[in-house]
C-alpha cells in the first residue's frame, strides 16, 4: 500500500492524448485470464473445450478430438503431445463470451514440466485447480498447487466428473483444507453422484440448476427450480433421498462454512468451490459466470522504473544506486504499453519454421507495428512488433490491438528471452524476471552422426534459447567439450530429443550423470579453488553454465547442505540470479 501510484493516469488525461498507448478502461474491465492447473486425466483439455463452445470458438465441443485414435486437440499442438497425450508447452486461447473476453491459460500437468507451468502463471491473474471427483487430490495436484501458491494467485477449484461415482463433497473440502491449508466456500453444491447425478445447488443464487442428460456435445439444456420452491424441487428431482439430502446439506453448510470473504480469496487463502462434470457439461457455463464474477481483472504489477535520460545515462546511474529492486506499481492503466515475456517457442508451426515469444500485457495497449523499448538493451534500441498473433480455439490469428490480460505471440528475433520487459515511453520498466527452477537430473547430449553435427547445434542452441532445459558444461570448456542438459524432469530431456528428431531431422544420444542436485557458487571461481585445494569438493562435479559461473553438482541434498555448513565463504544458491 506504500508504492509509488505515479503510474495511475486519470481517464480524461488518456483520451485526450493521441499518441499515447494507453488502455481504455472498458478493455481493461472486461477483461479475465484465467490458467487451469491440474493432475493429468482429470478432464483440462475436456474443460478448455467447452470453455471455448461457450466463446464460439469451437462449433462443438470434442469436434477435434478424432475417436479413438490419437489425441489431437485445441490446446496440444506438438506431436509428442499428441502422442503421449499429455500438454507440455503452456499455451493460450482467448474468447469473447457476453460482455467480456476471456485468456485461457494451459499449463503442463506433468510435474516435470512445473517450471512451464510457473512462467505461466506468472502471466495469469486467476488459477483454477481442476480435479477429478473420485480422486480427489492426486500427486501432480499437490505439485502444482505448490507452484500456484508460489505465485499467490486467487485460487477456484472445479471438482469434475461428478457423473461418475464420487467422493463426498464434505471429504473432498476436508483434503483440500488438511492438505493445503485452503479453506474453500462451496458456491456449487452437488446433488447426488454418478448415475444419479441430477444437478446442482447454487448457493450464491439459492437456485438449482438441474441437468439433462441429453445431448454431450452442446451447450446443456438447464431446467432452474428456486430453493424456495420445495414442491417442485422434489418432484423434479424425483428422488426422495437425495432430495432430503440436498435440504439437511444445505441447512448444514450455512452453519459450517465461514462466508465468502473476497479479500481472502484474492490472497488465495479461500477458494470458491464448483461442481460439475466437463464431459456431459453439467456446470460449466455456472462456473464461467461465477468466475467472471468473482475474477480477478488485470492486475498491477511491481516493477523497477527508471528514467531514461539522454543516451540512458540516467538510467544507468540509478541502476547502479539501487540495483534492480523494484520501486514502481505498474496499473492497467498506466498509460504507456509494457508486457513482459513469460515464454519463447520456436517451429510452433513446423511449416513456417517460426519463432514465438508470448508476451503478457500487463498496461496500455498494444498496437500492431508499435516501436518498444526492451529492458536488456544497452543502448535503449527499439524493436518493431511487426507481427503479433493470438491463439482463437486451433487458428492462430493476426492481433491489431491487445490489451492489459492480454497474452500475445510476437516474432521472436532472437533478442526475446524468458523474463524481459518490453515497453513504450520514455521510462525503462522492468519487471521482476522470472526464476528457474533448480535442476535435479542431469546428462551429457551427443551427436552420433558428426555429419549431422550442425543441425544438431542449431536445434540445441535454438531449444536453450528457450528455456525448454539448461546448458552446462565442464570447468574450462571454451564450447568444444561435451554439452551436459541439466533439467527440472527427465520427461523435459525426452522433449529436447523428440524435438530434435522432429524439428531438426537429428538423432541425439543421452548420457545421464549421476547427480541430483546443483547448486550455484554465489562465492564465485575463488571460492570453487579454495575449497578444491582443502578436498573439499571430492564426489561433486565442477560445471559452469552459459555465463561461465561456477555450479557444482551433487548426489544428494545432504551432501550440499553439509558443504554450505563447513565452507560457508562459497555461499550455495539453488539457482542463479
Ligand atoms: P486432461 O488430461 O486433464 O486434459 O484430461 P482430458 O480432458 O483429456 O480427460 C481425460 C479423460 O477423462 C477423457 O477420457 C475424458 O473424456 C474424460 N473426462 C473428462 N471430463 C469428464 C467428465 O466430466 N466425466 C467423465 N465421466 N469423464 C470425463
Amino acid at each position: 500500500a506504500s508504492l509509488p501510484r505515479s503510474s495511475l493516469s486519470s481517464t480524461t488525461e488518456t483520451s485526450t492524448v493521441s499518441n499515447s498507448y494507453s488502455a481504455p478502461d472498458e478493455e481493461i474491465e472486461r477483461r479475465r485470464n484465467l490458467a487451469i492447473i491440474s493432475h493429468p486425466d482429470s478432464g483440462k483439455t475436456t474443460m478448455t473445450e467447452k470453455l471455448l463452445l461457450y466463446g464460439g470458438a469451437l462449433q462443438q465441443a470434442g469436434a477435434v478430438r478424432m475417436k479413438g485414435e490419437q489425441r489431437a486437440t485445441q490446446s496440444d499442438f506438438m506431436e509428442m503431445e499428441k502422442e503421449r497425450g499429455i500438454s507440455i508447452s503452456a499455451t493460450v486461447m482467448s474468447f469473447d463470451y457476453r460482455t467480456m473476453h476471456i485468456n485461457i491459460l494451459d499449463t503442463p500437468g506433468h510435474q516435470d514440466f512445473s517450471e512451464d507451468t510457473y512462467r505461466a502463471l506468472a502471466a495469469a491473474d486467476n488459477a483454477v485447480m481442476l480435479l477429478d471427483a473420485a480422486k480427489g487430490l492426486e500427486p501432480q495436484t499437490r505439485k502444482l498447487f505448490e507452484v500456484a501458491r508460489m505465485r499467490g494467485l486467487p485460487l477456484f477449484t472445479f471438482a469434475n466428473k461428478m457423473d461418475r461415482p464420487a467422493l463426498s463433497p464434505y471429504e473432498l473440502m476436508d483434503q483440500i483444507e488438511a492438505e493445503f491449508g485452503l479453506e474453500t466456500y462451496p458456491c456449487l453444491w452437488p446433488i447426488g453422484d454418478g448415475d444419479r447425478f441430477k444437478g446442482v445447488l447454487d448457493r450464491m443464487d439459492n437456485v438449482v440448476h438441474l441437468f439433462d442428460r441429453g445431448d454431450r456435445k452442446s451447450k446443456a439444456e438447464v431446467e432452474q427450480v428456486p430453493m424456495g420452491d420445495l414442491e417442485t424441487l422434489k418432484a423434479r428431482i424425483d428422488d426422495d433421498e437425495l432430495y432430503e439430502k440436498l435440504i439437511e446439506d444445505q441447512e448444514l453448510l450455512e452453519e459450517l462454512i465461514s462466508p465468502l470473504d473476497m479479500d481472502r480469496v484474492m490472497e488465495g487463502q479461500q477458494s470458491p468451490l464448483f461442481f460439475g462434470s466437463a464431459m456431459t457439461n453439467f456446470g460449466v457455463q455456472l462456473f464461467l459466470d461465477k468466475f467472471l464474477d468473482m475474477g480477478t481483472k488485470p492486475a498491477p504489477r511491481l516493477a523497477r522504473r527508471m528514467e531514461e535520460g539522454p543516451k540512458g545515462k540516467k538510467a544507468k546511474a540509478q541502476e547502479s544506486a539501487d540495483d534492480d529492486e523494484p520501486n514502481d506499481l505498474i496499473l492497467p492503466e498506466h498509460e504507456e504499453f509494457t508486457g513482459f515475456v513469460f515464454k519463447t517457442q520456436a517451429n510452433l508451426d513446423p511449416k513456417h519454421r517460426d519463432r514465438l515469444a508470448y508476451i503478457r500485457v500487463v498496461s496500455g495497449k498494444f498496437e500492431k507495428g508499435m516501436k518498444v523499448g526492451h529492458s536488456r538493451s544497452k543502448h535503449g534500441k527499439k524493436y518493431n512488433l511487426a507481427q503479433a498473433q493470438t491463439l482463437f480455439g486451433s487458428d492462430r490469428e493476426s492481433v491489431e490491438v491487445a490489451y492489459p490480460g492480454d497474452v500475445i505471440g510476437i516474432n521472436n528475433p532472437g533478442a526475446f528471452a524468458i523474463g524481459d520487459t518490453l515497453y513504450t515511453g520514455t521510462d525503462k520498466v522492468a519487471f521482476p524476471g522470472i526464476p528457474s527452477f533448480s535442476p535435479e537430473v542431469f546428462a551429457y547430449i551427443r551427436s552420433p552422426n558428426p555429419s549431422s553435427f550442425k543441425s544438431f547445434r542449431k536445434g540445441i542452441d535454438q531449444l536453450l534459447a528457450e528455456g525448454a532445459v539448461q546448458s552446462l558444461r565442464q570447468r574450462n570448456d571454451d564450447g568444444g567439450g561435451p554439452l551436459i542438459l541439466a533439467a527440472v524432469g527427465q520427461l523435459q530431456f525426452e522433449v529436447v530429443q523428440a524435438r530434435l528428431r522432429s524439428e531438426y531431422n537429428v538423432e541425439s544420444d543421452l548420457e545421464p550423470i549421476g547427480y541430483d542436485l546443483a547448486r550455484w557458487v554465489d562465492g564465485g571461481w575463488d571460492a570453487v579453488d579454495k575449497a578444491d585445494a582443502d578436498g573439499k569438493l571430492f564426489n561433486i562435479m565442477i560445471v559452469q553454465d552459459r555465463w561461465q559461473r561456477p555450479v557444482l553438482l551433487f548426489r544428494n541434498e545432504w551432501k550440499a547442505a553439509s558443504l554450505q555448513e563447513e565452507e560457508k565463504y562459497l555461499e550455495l544458491k539453488p539457482w542463479s540470479r
